[in-house]
């Protein structure tokens, strides 16, 4: 069997050496611009370039080694029709919900407000926010969003979801679809998206959407920079009915030098790192939907191209 990996930033080896020592029969091909490709079985990427998907027409499917399937699927007509796998939770879950509950708890307890005012020798404890006033609303309860979901709750938080089908999470108010995001919204005071980026979510937290939390609201985006009109958060920011919001994700990333996120300090901002792909856990979970893919068997984390994730 022959599969082709291949990332647009170059980092390959390691992805070699990995599916060299849980695939030894396998033989692993890389592709550079303006090469043609040996037949291939399947295909393990990560930013493919057009040139490169007109190749893998033949492939029986395409793994992704991410979880976020929205730049691949703006190519469009360029993709080939075969089935793309995208990863599933290979150890993000658990990342997504340190992140979160760092961003949750550092909101809650006052951290920020605690290290400046350390900063200026003040031993001052200030009065803490009810519980149940600090209601978290999680957007998106896939695989990434329910680990969230159960780390927080550990905590005894009042956790909400919002997804575009039905839930049933024992503990969870769960909301749906267009008619559920209002009442959804209008009980939340801690707002954390994690849903993935469609034609459907595109600019979904904008000025009417954020403007419906509760006041004194915080915003926690791990998912895709474009879900954000980030204008609408400054705005939001400036008027004070959102306090704080931290951010992994942007709309352009790098995040340009000259934007008014650098220099508001209410907003937190991570280099798109809240999960990261953990190689060897990628490599076993593609190796095993390889294995039952060859054995006829169904595999899950097949990317719905209609739905856009
Ligand atoms: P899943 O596909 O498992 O879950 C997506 C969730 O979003 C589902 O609950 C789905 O609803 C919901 N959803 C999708 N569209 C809509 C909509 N129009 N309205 C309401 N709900 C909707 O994705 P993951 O949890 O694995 O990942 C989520 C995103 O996180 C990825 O798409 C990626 O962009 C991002 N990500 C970010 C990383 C980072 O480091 N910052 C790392 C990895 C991923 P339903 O359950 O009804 O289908």
């Amino acid at each position: 069997m022959r599969i082709l990996l291949y990332r647009a930033d170059g980092v390959i080896e390691p992805w070699v050496r990995e599916f060299a020592a849980l695939m030894p029969q396998v033989e692993t091909v890389a592709w550079k611009e303006g090469q043609s490709l040996p037949p291939c079985d399947y295909a393990v990427v990560w930013s493919p370039e057009p040139a490169l998907l007109d190749q893998l027409a033949h492939v029986r499917a395409i793994f992704l080694m991410g979880a976020g399937v929205d730049a691949l699927l703006k190519l469009g007509a360029a993709l080939p029709p075969v089935p793309i796998v995208r990863l599933g939770d290979a150890g993000m879950g658990v990342q997504m919900a340190e992140y979160v509950a760092h961003a949750v708890l550092r909101y809650f307890r006052r951290f920020e407000e605690y290290e400046q005012q350390a900063r200026h020798g003040a031993w001052n404890p200030l009065p803490q926010t009810p519980k149940e006033e600090f209601t978290i609303g999680i957007m998106g309860l896939g695989r990434l969003g329910l680990p969230v979901v159960e780390a927080l709750r550990v905590f005894g938080f009042t956790v909400r979801g919002w997804s575009r089908t039905p839930k049933d999470i024992p503990g969870v108010e769960c909301f749906h679809g267009a008619d559920g995001l209002d009442p959804f919204l209008r009980a939340t005071r801690v707002l954390v998206c994690m849903l993935p980026l469609t034609p459907d979510t595109s600019n979904l937290l904008d000025r009417h959407n954020l403007g419906k939390l509760l006041p004194g609201a915080y915003l926690i985006n791990v998912s895709r920079g474009a879900i954000l009109a980030e204008p609408d958060l400054m705005t939001l920011i400036r008027s004070g009915h959102i306090v704080g919001a931290t951010l992994d994700v942007f709309r352009h990333e790098p995040l340009p030098a000259p934007h008014p996120f650098w220099n508001e300090p209410r907003i937190a901002i991570t280099p798109h790192i809240s999960a990261l792909t953990i190689r060897h856990d990628a490599v076993r979970q593609i190796a095993e939907k390889i294995t039952a893919l060859e054995n006829g068997q169904p595999v899950g984390d097949i990317v719905d191209r209609d739905l856009g994730y």
